[in-house]
């Protein structure tokens, strides 16, 4: 097995670590150290294809299966627990609908979102030895950046952009946009570092998360997972912690037998997830041009977090504050600390927003 993945940053007093790996490294970690696992088997090249129902349909016991190589035929894999981990594309809706079942609600924040990605040679002497610059959105200026350090001395830099906003996949436009930015951090790696990939773009959508746990009626024997419940703006890095805790959930819940596991399963999940739904719903409504439900309460949140993203820029206190909050360490409450309060006012009063340069 490999040598382990430790945290290659953490910040002044060592609470936030922050693993600066790429996603295939990632991945291949943790497949690696599941697959050494005596009882883990895994079935490669080869699709989900629906449930396969009791003969009274009150529970599953197994999914079909096809392998991809020519010629297979359809399978079926026997199974106590089926777990749809299949992503935001989840099926489970359409797989449900055959065998009986009614959709669960679903909530949606659109936010039309484009990113860039794109990796750089990283160099000792860029921004004095710093790993990590997140230039966050702003209704007045719809643009941004995420740059993290990862394996092998590299940058991964993604420029986003929301609402129409789109950053360009090309070299003149990349650097014209990082330019334009809030700050200026990106833009001075960029303008001379040497690219190491190609751009990379992609787009999503909305925020959407399925609300299994109001269900009244699910068959026993299968569940949903991860981002096939709820899937977040990835700007928010949420989405793999999220499915890491639904796996403490699991867990904790076959503690308690399998007897009515959904129900107790998707109301745990959905505590977990109303957290960081939340911190995307605080975030990302604050745009005008985001569709979604907009409450009082919402309303007066994403005030707050406008004036708490302007103070963040200049007090430390305030961005590791959001920080912790953002990596789901402590909950959205303890920004309303009133410690906090008074520095985001305090850098509201002193300081002003950004504008937009001109690209
Ligand atoms: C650009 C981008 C950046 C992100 N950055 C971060 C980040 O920094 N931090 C973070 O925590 N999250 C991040 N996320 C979110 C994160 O990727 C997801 O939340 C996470 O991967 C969800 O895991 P999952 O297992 O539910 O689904 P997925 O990772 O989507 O995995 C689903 C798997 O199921 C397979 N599959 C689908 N249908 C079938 C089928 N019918 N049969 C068999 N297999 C099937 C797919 O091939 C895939 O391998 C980011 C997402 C994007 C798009």
């Amino acid at each position: 097995m490999g040598a382990a993945i430790t945290p290659v940053f953490t910040n002044e007093d060592g609470k936030l670590g922050t693993l600066g790996v790429s996603r295939p490294l990632l991945e291949g970690y943790v497949r690696q150290r599941v697959l050494a696992l005596p009882n883990v088997r895994a079935i490669e090249q080869c699709d989900a294809l629906g449930l396969v129902p009791s003969e009274s349909r009150s529970r599953v016991w197994g999914v079909r299966i096809l392998r991809r190589a020519g010629g297979s035929a359809e399978e079926v894999l026997e199974a106590d627990l089926v777990v749809d981990a299949s992503g935001r594309g989840s099926r489970a809706l359409k797989w449900l609908e055959e065998i009986g079942y009614a959709p669960p609600e679903e909530e949606r924040i659109t936010v039309s979102l484009s990113g860039v990605t794109r990796l750089y040679r990283r160099r000792p002497e860029h921004l004095n030895d710093a790993k990590a610059v997140l230039i966050a959105l702003s209704p007045a200026l719809k643009r941004g950046a995420v740059m993290v350090a990862q394996e092998g001395e590299r940058w991964t830099i993604t420029l986003i952009g929301f609402a129409g906003d789109s950053p360009p996949s090309d070299e003149e436009g990349f650097l014209a946009y990082a330019r334009s930015l809030a700050a200026s951090e990106v833009y001075e790696v960029i303008k001379d570092a040497e690219p190491l990939s190609d751009f990379l773009p992609y787009r999503v959508r909305a925020n959407q998360r399925r609300r299994y746990e109001r269900l009244d009626r699910f068959p026993e024997g299968f569940l949903v997972f991860g981002d096939a419940i709820c899937s977040f703006n990835p700007i928010y890095g949420q989405g793999m912690s999220v499915a890491a805790i639904e796996a403490l959930d699991l867990q904790q819940e076959l503690r308690q037998g399998t007897e009515g596991l959904w129900r107790r399963f998707f109301r745990r999940a959905a505590r977990s997830i109303d957290n960081p739904w939340q911190i995307v719903a605080s975030g990302d409504l604050r745009f005008p041009e985001a569709e979604g439900r907009r409450t009082r309460a919402i309303r007066f949140v994403n005030a707050y977090m406008e004036r708490l993203h302007v103070a963040a820029r200049y007090d430390p206190v305030v961005a590791r504050s959001f920080g912790e909050v953002a990596n789901l360490l402590v909950s959205p409450q303890s920004l309303m600390r009133p410690g906090i309060v008074w520095r985001v006012l305090r850098g509201n009063l002193f300081n002003s927003r950004p504008t937009r340069a001109s690209t």
